[in-house]
């Protein structure tokens, strides 16, 4: 095995995850005992899923939903569906969220929940199944006051409408608020199928006026052509970007002239990869994360940029679109190459503000107009930045994700302070 698989394997998102708190942690001044609280979660819920398979044989499946942190309320956060989840990984991603709505200032702790799942092995049929199984084991955990779960990664609106429809049926509660990215007639925001990349786009418009001197005609490579990397080439290029390389898990493509971003998302639909897009040069994902440009997006899953391949990245800034994509090593590594990297927490926060607005709305019994919503994620998008790189100067010789959990960090610290949960 090479040493970067090994690494790989090795660097539990958890133990990533902790580090950083810690060394946040030393800055902020906090004691160990309070470490030791916002280390760990505060309700981890484990269930077994069974289906009947197409085949007619039993299906067995292992699932979570952990509940990091309730100081600035309900426990807030996506499902994701994929054949490596651990509960480890699961904590980690719930830890991520209490950071990243407390940045946004969103009324929401953090929660996240993960199936460990294959769904591109499943029928249609089964993947319903699973779903529908999932909310039957978790119905008692959640709600549009206690634990509200939204798309992540492989999950999407029409799996939300299984959720919801199975959840009502359930506990004969029409309450529509207990899950965001829903489809439209379901209570669902216009704006939150993009409003991931959305974020990101804007937030790596925002980064390159303050380290690259504009968006305009910079070079972007995007690692992961899901929903956020989608979005965010289709935004990015709107802003004037050039994107030049994009991949998904079957490999990638650079084109220096740059991609014809809509063409790449009609070849991803009919052939099902990027990879057969007509000009440029083939590529492996490894082969794209050191490839040249100026603003780097990983967009995929976590630990891709590891202290491996961190030192060949050949870019002047990255903008995390993934949640943990960089390994406290590569953070390390970055920060003594002098190369920004706006973090998970910050870049991606759009998927969750689109849901607050879904939320929100679902809540009043108003639908705010597209228009409005995508106003509004912009708008809190660029005032969250805004707050951080104010932090980052004032910190002096830290970077972008130390600047951003201090402000998120202390928040969450405060309200436990003043609920006396601390
Ligand atoms: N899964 C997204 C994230 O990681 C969105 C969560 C949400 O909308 O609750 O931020």
């Amino acid at each position: 095995m090479n040493s970067a698989v090994q690494e790989t394997l090795t660097s539990n998102l958890y133990d990533q995850q902790v580090k950083k708190l810690y060394h946040v942690g030393e800055i902020l001044g906090l004691t160990e005992d309070v470490l030791q609280v916002l280390s760990t979660p505060e309700r981890v819920i484990q269930v077994k899923i069974e289906i009947k398979g197409a085949d007619g044989k039993v299906k067995t499946f292992v699932g979570w939903r952990s509940q990091h942190n309730s100081a600035l309320g309900p426990y807030k956060g996506g499902v994701r569906y994929h054949p490596d989840v651990t509960q480890d990984e699961v904590i980690a991603l719930s830890m991520m969220m209490t950071w990243k709505n407390s940045l946004l200032q969103l009324p929401y702790g953090g929660g996240k929940g993960g199936i460990r799942v294959d769904p591109s092995k499943l029928t249609k049929e089964e993947l319903e199944a699973l779903s529908r199984r999932y909310v039957d084991a978790l119905y008692k955990y959640i709600g549009s006051d206690i634990d509200i779960p939204a798309p992540d990664v492989n999950t999407n609106p029409q799996i939300m409408a299984w959720y919801l429809d199975e959840y009502i049926k359930i506990t004969g509660k029409a309450d529509f608020a207990v899950f965001t990215g829903k489809p439209i007639e379901l209570g669902g925001l216009p704006a939150r199928i993009y409003s991931t990349g959305l974020g990101v786009a804007t937030i790596a418009k925002a980064s390159a006026k303050k380290f690259l001197g504009g968006i305009e005609g910079a070079t972007v490579i995007i690692q992961g052509f899901g929903n956020v990397g989608t979005y965010t080439a289709k935004f990015l290029q709107e802003m004037g970007a050039k994107i030049i390389g994009v991949s998904d898990s079957k490999g990638g493509v650079i084109d220096p002239n740059g991609i014809d971003v809509q063409k790449i998302i009609e070849i991803k639909e009919t052939t099902g990869s990027v990879i057969n897009y007509p000009s440029g040069k083939k590529v492996t994902n490894d082969e794209l994360l050191i490839s040249e440009c100026d603003i780097l997006i990983p967009a995929a899953l976590e630990n891709v940029i590891n202290k491996f391949n961190a030192p060949k990245v050949k870019t002047k800034l990255i903008v995390e679109g993934a949640n943990g994509p960089l390994t406290a090593d590569a953070d390390a590594i970055m920060k003594e190459r002098g190369i920004p990297v706006v973090p998970d927490i910050l870049a991606n926060a759009g998927g969750v503000v689109g849901s607050y607005v879904e939320w929100a709305n679902n809540k009043m019994g108003e639908i705010m107009s597209e228009e409005e919503a995508r106003k509004l994620i912009i708008q809190r998008m660029e005032n969250a930045f805004e707050g951080v790189y104010q932090k980052y100067n004032k910190l002096g010789d830290q970077d972008l994700r130390t600047a951003a959990m201090a402000i998120s960090i202390e928040r969450v610290v405060n309200a436990m302070k003043a609920r006396g949960m601390l």
